[in-house]
């Protein structure tokens, strides 16, 4: 294996296609000289246990909408979830799409809820055990499949986690969220189409592509025009953790700094299909990660979100050639006009250099 510190030019300045989605590019620039990007602010950690005028804390469940769903079912409760007091979709469907012109609405029907992730007010995801993570993802599946069953026209629920303000999280008791809508999001969409594409032409699944070449290959980057050898990557280096079903991966295009992607190993389109037995690796991996970003870059604002193969009609088709994943976007930088201006992210750590040090950090 060569070593990074001596096979990886100080400077790096590239742009990288997402290999899933190329349209998605991010332009990798960690020449200190450009600093492109401001650093987002650290996220004050609020270590305490029970804040007595927190909704969300124990003891004060009547200033929340009514209980949807609760772990333990007996006793007291560990994770909870509500219905959120400001939906960004909801029953009404008043509003019927409509058209003007140009400018179109799809109705704003669907469901948007709070999961409690623990009823300790200030504790991180590192923090939490592993059993009780285990529990958490548990809880996000039997949401989802009670949603897609609920409903057909429930195409697709997210699930998702802000921790900080710059990453829209507005209270501070932890807690993701759960979204059901009738559309696709986009960005899903784009990652169903194109591996579904990759699956057509190459008869195999792209993701499950990129994890093995993640445990085996070197890949070898070559001058477009020359055609000459501009440097070789040990590809292996962006594991950044591993488990027995599920691996821990810094994307080569990481729009991020500090991304990291969690997918299973073996091939499996549709996160509700893991087996209760298996969540337990999935919350092992998932701890470990988030510990890792913690010991490298503690207290940042992150996002995660899960991505699965919707329930659309063409869940069966896409089976083969979607495999699902969690993304975990850590805000470290403040987006410029740049980015928003042009859709390529800017990213200034090398994803080769990033994953190093997410790997051999001390936990
Ligand atoms: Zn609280
Ligand atoms: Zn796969
Ligand atoms: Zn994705």
């Amino acid at each position: 294996m060569s070593d990074p510190k001596t096979s990886e030019p100080s400077e790096v300045r590239e742009i990288r296609i997402n290999p899933v989605v190329p349209s998605e590019s991010v332009l990798v620039a960690t020449a200190r000289s450009m600093r492109p990007k401001k650093a987002e602010e650290l996220a004050p950690r609020d270590t305490r246990k029970h804040v007595e005028t927190c909704p969300f804390c124990r003891g004060n469940e009547h200033k929340t909408p009514p209980v949807i769903l609760r772990w333990p079912p007996d006793g007291d409760w560990q994770i909870r979830m509500v219905e959120n007091l400001y939906p960004v979709l909801g029953d009404d469907r008043e509003q019927a799409g409509f058209n003007f012109g140009l400018q179109q609405t799809i109705d704003g029907y669907g469901r948007h809820e709070v999961i409690i992730d623990h009823h300790e007010h200030g504790i991180a995801v590192h923090e939490m055990a592993e059993s009780h993570l285990a529990a958490l993802f548990g809880v996000y599946q039997t949401r989802m499949r009670q949603l897609f069953e609920s409903d057909d026209r429930l195409k697709y629920v997210l699930v998702f986690k802000n921790f900080g303000p710059a990453a829209g999280a507005s209270i501070p008791h932890t807690h993701s969220q759960v979204i059901a809508m009738p559309v696709v999001p986009e960005n899903v969409d784009a990652e169903v189409k194109n591996s579904a594409a990759h699956y057509a032409k190459h008869h195999h699944c792209i993701f499950c592509a990129l994890i093995d070449e993640a445990l085996t290959f070197e890949a070898t980057i070559y001058d477009r025009n020359s055609g000459a050898v501009r440097r070789k990557i040990n590809v292996g280096q962006y594991v950044v953790e591993r488990g027995e079903k599920f691996i821990a991966i810094k994307p080569f295009a990481s729009r991020y700094e500090w991304e990291v992607h969690i997918l299973p190993l073996a091939h499996q389109a549709d996160f509700l299909d893991v087996r209760s037995e298996d969540l337990a690796d999935l919350a092992r991996v998932m701890k470990r990660t988030m510990a890792r970003l913690d010991a490298v870059i503690g207290g940042a604002q992150y996002n995660f979100f899960l991505h699965s193969v919707p329930h659309d009609a063409q869940r069966s088709a896409h089976a083969p050639s979607y495999h699902w994943h969690l993304e975990i976007c850590p805000r470290t930088s403040i987006p410029t006009g740049f980015e928003l201006g042009s859709g390529l992210f800017v990213n200034t750590i090398n994803p080769e250099q990033a994953a190093e040090r997410l790997r051999t950090v001390e936990l």
